[in-house]
């Protein structure tokens, strides 16, 4: 793909958001590593998404949704194409009640809620919505730093909840550029994926909340970020866990036991409080990162014969 001036103007003219070009990802994702981004742009509207995947489409640009760079790292040689931040579309509303057409007042402060967010809104902005709004289901993404579109994609959950669990349907910019709605029962969520076909854009999504009390809602959530303040190591830049957990052993606890948590390459480290955690512990590189897992694999391979897989995910050229 060639980045000239024409270029530069076209996509300029098609957003009204920012334009990044040659944008150091270190500077987005939350390890703090990362190459170049040919470009990094961010549309304000998903009719601005629209035309600009269009556009790729029909040109053969490569590009990729990303949300808050919090399961993402770019290797250091960079993302030769277009990262789509859908930072801007932050619309977050209660659509309506599911109420029967005759209803009491008990009944409709009993309902299920349904909450629209767009893929910008950061999972912790609808936490903080359903306290206010006292509305359950949403307290297990307390304290994941990803946004509704990641979240969905990574099917992001703890506390054996996932966001399956809550999801009425999702809209999304199709392989074609359209715009489509895809009910739940249609979606496709694995442990930790929704497997959408590549270059699928998830814009929005229903959530189905239940009404609850206001206080227990907060007692939870404030329960659940005390819980995770003391298990993992959020004095340091990361990206989560690392690996999906196997079927019956946590990969933390394997990597534990394979005595690799300190384990240092550069600034990268496997983190002493949580061993399916890699921090970065000041200047650490995508590259160093990338050699802790492959490091991790080879050794959980050679002795229990299990290839862990990573849940982070590596785009991007090696330098
Ligand atoms: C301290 C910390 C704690 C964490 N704890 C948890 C946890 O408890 N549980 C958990 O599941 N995760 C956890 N994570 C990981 C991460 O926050 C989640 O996976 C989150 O859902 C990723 O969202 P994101 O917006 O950052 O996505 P990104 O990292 O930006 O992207 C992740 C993937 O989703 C794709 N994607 C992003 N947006 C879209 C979109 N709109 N449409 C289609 N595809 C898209 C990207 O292309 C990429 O493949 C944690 C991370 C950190 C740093």
């Amino acid at each position: 793909m060639i980045i000239d001036r024409q270029f530069r103007d076209k996509i300029g003219g098609m957003v009204t958001g920012k334009v990044l070009f040659d944008e150091p990802m270190s500077m987005h994702t939350s390890m703090g590593v990362g190459g170049k981004s040919d470009v990094l742009i961010f549309p304000d509207t998903v009719r601005e998404l629209k035309r600009l995947v269009s556009f790729f489409l029909r040109e053969e640009v490569p590009f990729l949704p990303v949300g808050n760079c919090t399961n993402l790292i770019v290797r250091d040689g960079g993302y030769r194409g277009v990262l789509i931040s859908l930072e801007a579309l932050r619309r977050l509303e209660i659509r309506g009640q599911n109420l029967p057409r005759k209803f009491t007042l008990k009944e409709k402060y009993a309902g299920s809620v349904c909450v629209y967010a767009q893929a910008g809104v950061s999972l912790s902005g609808i936490v903080e919505f359903s306290i206010r709004e006292s509305l359950s289901g949403m307290e297990f993404c307390a304290g994941i730093p990803g946004s509704v579109g990641g979240g969905l994609k990574m099917n992001a959950g703890a506390w054996e909840e996932e966001l399956k669990d809550v999801v009425k349907s999702v809209s999304i910019l199709d392989t074609g550029a359209k715009t489509r709605e895809i009910k739940r029962k249609d979606l496709p969520f694995e442990y930790r994926n929704l497997d959408l076909p590549e270059g699928t854009i998830i814009t929005g999504a229903d959530f189905h909340l239940i009404r609850g009390s206001r206080n227990e809602i907060q007692g939870k959530v404030s329960d659940i970020i005390a819980a995770r303040r003391e298990k993992h190591p959020l004095a340091y830049r990361s990206a989560g866990s690392v690996f999906k957990n196997p079927p019956g052993c946590p990969a933390g606890k394997m990597i534990e036991e394979a005595g690799l948590k300190g384990l240092r390459v550069g600034d990268a480290e496997i983190s002493g409080k949580h061993g399916n955690f890699i921090v970065n512990m000041g200047n650490a590189k995508a590259g160093d990162v990338i050699t802790i897992i492959n490091t991790v694999q080879k050794k959980i391979l050679s002795e229990r014969g299990i290839l862990l897989e990573t849940e982070l995910k590596i785009i991007g050229n090696e330098l």
